[in-house]
């Protein structure tokens, strides 16, 4: 699992992440921007916590990851990105995944202050339909939200994780590929770039 704020980098060290280890990304941000563009019942319900930069209740998000989580393609292991992010959705995945018989192997946190952030967010650009547009929810003012939001709600995951054993932070300030590289070698001291390990996270 990757933990860390907004703008943290997470999205895009999870899809090369997810890669070299041959597990699908599984982003619940990305999954609700998907619903949101298709007008899907579960996007209506998302659509005004996003623009808010607030948190989509716990029990869209926990059940929407539970339907994920029981696909084929997550048996034999999955990265997951942006979820959990409260302590709830953190009980509720540990019960999900014991019912599974599975369980995290490794949370990386990635670790980055929060000036960089607020710069990396407000210059971020995603390609739309062919056009590099703004989020809605990287406007400046909801950004500070959602940096508000993460420090009460998502950061006290790292010491849960922590308290668990399952914890590393790293660095994420530098070029991508260094990134990863500090990743790859964190999971491989927790375990979870065993390419036959036991469980899956
Ligand atoms: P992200 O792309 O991870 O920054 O997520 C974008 C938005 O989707 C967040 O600001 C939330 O509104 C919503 N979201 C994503 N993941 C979660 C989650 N685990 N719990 C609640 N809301 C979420």
């Amino acid at each position: 699992m990757l933990l860390g704020p907004p703008g943290a980098g997470k999205g895009t060290q999870a899809q090369v992440i997810a890669d070299r280890l041959g597990v699908p990304a599984i982003s619940t941000g990305d999954i609700f921007r998907a619903n949101v563009s298709g007008r899907t019942e579960l996007g209506l319900q998302a659509k005004s916590y996003m623009d808010a930069g607030d948190l989509v209740p716990d029990e869209i998000t926990v059940a929407m990851v539970k339907d994920r989580l029981a696909e084929d393609d997550a048996k034999g292991g999955f990265l997951l990105d942006g979820f959990p992010r409260t302590i709830a959705q953190a009980e509720q995945l540990r019960d999900s995944l014991h019912e599974l018989g599975q369980a995290l192997d490794c949370v990386l946190e990635l670790v980055v202050d929060e000036d960089e952030l607020v710069r990396r967010l407000s210059g971020r650009r995603v390609l739309v339909d062919g056009q590099w547009v703004q989020r809605d929810d990287d406007k400046p003012e909801t950004v500070r939200h959602r940096l508000q939001v993460y420090r009460e709600q998502t950061a006290p995951l790292s010491g849960w994780y922590d308290s668990e054993g399952l914890l590393t932070q790293i660095g994420a300030i530098g070029a991508v590929e260094e990134v990863t590289e500090r990743a790859m070698s964190a999971l491989e001291t927790c375990g979870g770039a065993r390419p036959d390990g036991p469980s899956a996270g």
